[in-house]
Parts: structure tokens; C-alpha cells; sequence
């Protein structure tokens, strides 16, 4: 299969350039991942989502990849809180750690290659802060190493951060930063209580410093830099701009990042979400308001990654009304070509032979080549919507098997990407709950709406909701059910 030309917005030109990666069948890509301390919040899923979309979007593009997101698994909220609950850090992120995994699952998340974790780090930490200290890159205070960053003249090239009026000397100890203030940050912090989790190394008895955790994972994964390193737009300044200044600070020869992709944020009410706001959903809160996975998941991914999205419960349904149309378009065709559980091989390859289908596939492929544009991806899925109900409303006679299992083919290339869409018919009850039962209620909801008996078409609904089972209204009058995961 010929490979697809990508092309990306590179954060560190600011500019789209044409995607080149160094091995096509080797694409190196790292992407900055959970603190694990609570719950992930939608905001934090949304950075982990527009990593799914570029892992998928690649591969069905024809590249092979090698891909990585770290666990911050040690940082000042990890220790603070651990020592609140006076329990060690690896029993309090464990189950945070399990958590996050979770929730990626729940979500269709692929897994990747590697989830390095900061706390397995530790020696390579230590290596890059001695090859900076060799370099004459850190100084001492307090017991605490912190990065000269007026030493390193190329600081700031990525986030374009104004470095004129910094203060020599002047010093941040925590994880946390104030926006747009340079000064020297810490790379390993000496224990200050014993009650703090303390590595003993050959550069001090401490813990590391939040930056380095990134520069030296990368370095331990891939011996060198990547091609492609991405994370949330809040991490570009000062989280991506010190990873460079460690990593071209001890290796100035190397190249450390080819591209740099950043997430623009999830909003509320035109604020970041985020835990110290108070303004956030887990996705727990949103399955206990009746949503499934799914809708999330598509909802979020609609979006292109660098545009703001403010999140509204409404808009969620507004998607998944939309989710639902592309839905209930593929049961129809399933259901007139008699194409259900048959899964086509290779599809993610496949020549359209009808005109209508080849150019929607093209679009399709060519927008997410375009910097990842799921929206404009998302109007090819409509038009194949329009296009195959259009075609099903005229031919409901004469059914084209080859059209319908192009068609069919074609949507599953898309949920490729989506990871959203069914194509078996549903079988599965659930405890104590037949299929017969289910169908019945169906029946007895048709029924009521026939008669204009709303609120007992509406108590059958919620009944079967409470249950576990969520109805859906197709066009043509039909109510398919699924259950909810
Ligand atoms: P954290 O667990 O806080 O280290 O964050 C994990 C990832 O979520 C990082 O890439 C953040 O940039 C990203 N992130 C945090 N808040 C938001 C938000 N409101 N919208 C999108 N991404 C976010
Ligand atoms: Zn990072």
C-alpha cells in the first residue's frame, strides 16, 4: 500500500509542513500523559482521544508506529497527597494508574507500544542530569539542581516566549508554574522530611523534577529524540520548552522533536476544565447522566483538535443524535444487503469501484491527512450517509449487493478512526432480561405512541434506560436497541 502524505501543524514552526518522518516504518511518537492522582477529567480524555485519532489516522494512512505516553506516577500533588493518606506513592497511583487505563478502554482507546513510567525512570533521569551537569548547564542551591536556562541560548524557540526580561538566578522549586514566567526550573529536589519519597543516586538523595521525567523517557525509549511529540496546548510553555532545553542541553547535536502537535483545550462555560477550577466531568459523571461511551468518545473527537470545544450537555446530545444518523444508516444497509456480522477483510485498503464511493473515500483519507481535520473527515461521512440513503430510498427493490458492500466497507475504514459504529445485529441480553422481553416492550412503546399515550411510551423508555438498554428512533420508523456499556 502506497503511503499517504500527511501534513501538520508543527507548534514549532507554526506553520503546517509536510509530514517526514526519519523511518516511515518506524514513526516515533511520544505524547505527554496523565499525572495519576484522581480521576481523569473529560478535558484530560479529550489530549488522550486526539492521540487515538493520530495513532489511527497514521496507521490507515500506511506508516507503522512506535508509540509512547508516560505515567507520571511521582510529582508534588502524588507525594502531598500520599503522605495525607500516610500510605506510599506506588500504593496511592496504583489504582489511579488502573483507572486511567480503564477509562481508555471504555473509550476504544488503542493501546500503544510503550507506557513508561516516570518511577521506572529514575537511573535515566540521573543520567541526563549528570551529561547537563557536564555540559555546564545546572547549578546548586539548597541541595536542589536547577537548569541555567540563560546558559542555554536556544531557549524559548519553541514557545516563542519572550526571555528578555528574565532575572538571572531567579528560581521555580515546584511543578506547577506561573504562565508566561521564565526562570530556571528544578531537575531533582533533595528530600526535605523524611516522610517524602526519596531516591538515593548519584546526584543526591531526592526525587525528580516534573520536566525531566519527559526528556529522559523519551531518551530511555528511543535512544534518542522522536518524530512526533504531542500534548496539551497548556504544556507548550514552560512543560515542552524545558523537555528541549534538557534534551538539546545535554545532546546539542541531535534533533529532539520533529513535530510538535498541541491539543487545544476542552472548555466549560469558556474556562479550561480543569481539577483546581472545580469544573470538570469524569466520565463517570457523565455515564451516570445516561450517556454511553460511545457518545463521548465521538462527541470529543469531532471537534478539530486545535480548536476550543466548550462542553455542554446539550451539545453531547446534539452529537449523539448525529452519531445515531450514521448509525442507523449502516443498520440500513446491513439489513438490505443481509451483510450483518460479515466482516470484510482488508478494508482498509480497498479500490472503490463506484464513482460516488471513490471520491467520498478520497475525501475522507485526504482530510485527516490535512492536519488531522476530523470535521471536514465527518462531511465525507454525511455525504456517504446522504449518498447510500438517497440510494436506498430509490432501489428499494432492486438492492446492488456491490454498492451496499462498498458502502459497508467504507464505513467500517471509517470507524477506523471513529471506533464508534456496530455492525452485528444485537444479540446480547443482559442478566434476568431477555431478548423477547425487550422486543416486546418495543412493541408495547409503539403501541402507546400509535394512541398518543406519550408518557407511557416515554416510562417504557426510561424503564428499559434503567435497565441497561437504550432505544433508538431510526428514520424509517424502526426502534433498534443496544445495551448500555
Ligand atoms: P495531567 O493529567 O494534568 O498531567 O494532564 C494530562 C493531559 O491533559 C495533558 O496533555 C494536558 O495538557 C491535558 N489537559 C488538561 N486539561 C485539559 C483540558 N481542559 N482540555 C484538553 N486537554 C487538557
Ligand atoms: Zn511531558
Amino acid at each position: 500500500m502506497s503511503l499517504v502524505p500527511f501534513v501538520f501543524h508543527n507548534s514549532k514552526s507554526g506553520k503546517k509542513e509536510t509530514f517526514r518522518p526519519k523511518d516511515e516504518t518506524n514513526v516515533t511518537i511520544y505524547s505527554c500523559g496523565p499525572t495519576v492522582y484522581n480521576f481523569a477529567h473529560i478535558g484530560n480524555i479529550r489530549s488522550f482521544l486526539f492521540v487515538d485519532v493520530l495513532r489511527r489516522a497514521l496507521l490507515l494512512g500506511g506508516y507503522k508506529l512506535n508509540q509512547s505516553m508516560n505515567i507520571t506516577d511521582i510529582d508534588d500533588k502524588i507525594i502531598n497527597e500520599s503522605i495525607k493518606r500516610k500510605i506510599s506513592v506506588e500504593e496511592f497511583t496504583k489504582p489511579w494508574t488502573e483507572a486511567f487505563f480503564k477509562d481508555l478502554e471504555t473509550l476504544h482507546v488503542q493501546k500503544l507500544e510503550h507506557y513508561p513510567k516516570a518511577t521506572e525512570s529514575i537511573e535515566d533521569m540521573v543520567g541526563l542530569v549528570e551529561k547537563l551537569q557536564s555540559n555546564g548547564l545546572v547549578y546548586e542551591k539548597d541541595g536542589n539542581l536547577y537548569f541555567s536556562i540563560q546558559k542555554f541560548s536556544r531557549y524559548g524557540e519553541l514557545s516563542k516566549i519572550d526571555v528578555s526580561g528574565m532575572k538571572s538566578g531567579v528560581r521555580y522549586d515546584a511543578d506547577e508554574y506561573e504562565k508566561d514566567d521564565v526562570r530556571d526550573f528544578v531537575l531533582w529536589k533533595n528530600q526535605k522530611t523524611d516522610e517524602e519519597k526519596c531516591w538515593h543516586t548519584r546526584i543526591g538523595n531526592g526525587r525528580p523534577g516534573w520536566h525531566l521525567e519527559c526528556s529522559a523517557m523519551i531518551r530511555k525509549v528511543y535512544g534518542s529524540g522522536v518524530d512526533i511529540h504531542t500534548g496539551g496546548i497548556d504544556l507548550l510553555f514552560p512543560h515542552h520548552e524545558n523537555e528541549v532545553a534538557q534534551s538539546l542541553g545535554a545532546y546539542p547535536e541531535e534533533e529532539f522533536v520533529g513535530t510538535w502537535l498541541h491539543c487545544e483545550h476542552l472548555l466549560v462555560d469558556g474556562e479550561k476544565m480543569s481539577k483546581s477550577k472545580g469544573n470538570f466531568y469524569t466520565l463517570r459523571d457523565i455515564f451516570e447522566k445516561g450517556f454511553d461511551p460511545n457518545s463521548i468518545r465521538y462527541h470529543l473527537i469531532s471537534a478539530h483538535y486545535r480548536s476550543k470545544l466548550n462542553f455542554s450537555l446539550n451539545k453531547l446530545v446534539e452529537s449523539k443524535i448525529a452519531m445515531d444518523r450514521i448509525q442507523n444508516t449502516i443498520y440500513r444497509v446491513l439489513e438490505a444487503g443481509n451483510l450483518w456480522d460479515h466482516v470484510p477483510e482488508g478494508f482498509e485498503n480497498w479500490d472503490f469501484t463506484v464513482p460516488e464511493l471513490q471520491n467520498i473515500n478520497l475525501e475522507f483519507i485526504n482530510s485527516l491527512a490535512d492536519d488531522l481535520n476530523v470535521p471536514k473527515a465527518l462531511a465525507s461521512v454525511f455525504e456517504l450517509v446522504r449518498v447510500v440513503n438517497q440510494y436506498l430510498d430509490a432501489k428499494d427493490n432492486a438492492v446492488d449487493i456491490s454498492f451496499l458492500g462498498e458502502s459497508i466497507r467504507l464505513f467500517y475504514k471509517i470507524n477506523e478512526i471513529f471506533a464508534v459504529f456496530q455492525f452485528k445485529k444485537e444479540i446480547q441480553t443482559l442478566e434476568g432480561i431477555s431478548e423477547d422481553w425487550i422486543l416486546e416492550q418495543i412493541e408495547l412503546r409503539k403501541i402507546a405512541k400509535q394512541n398518543k399515550d406519550f408518557s407511557t411510551a416515554d416510562r417504557i423508555r426510561k424503564e428499559l434506560e434503567e435497565k441497561g438498554i437504550l432505544l433508538a428512533d431510526t428514520k424509517e420508523g424502526r426502534t433498534t436497541w443496544k445495551k448500555i456499556q
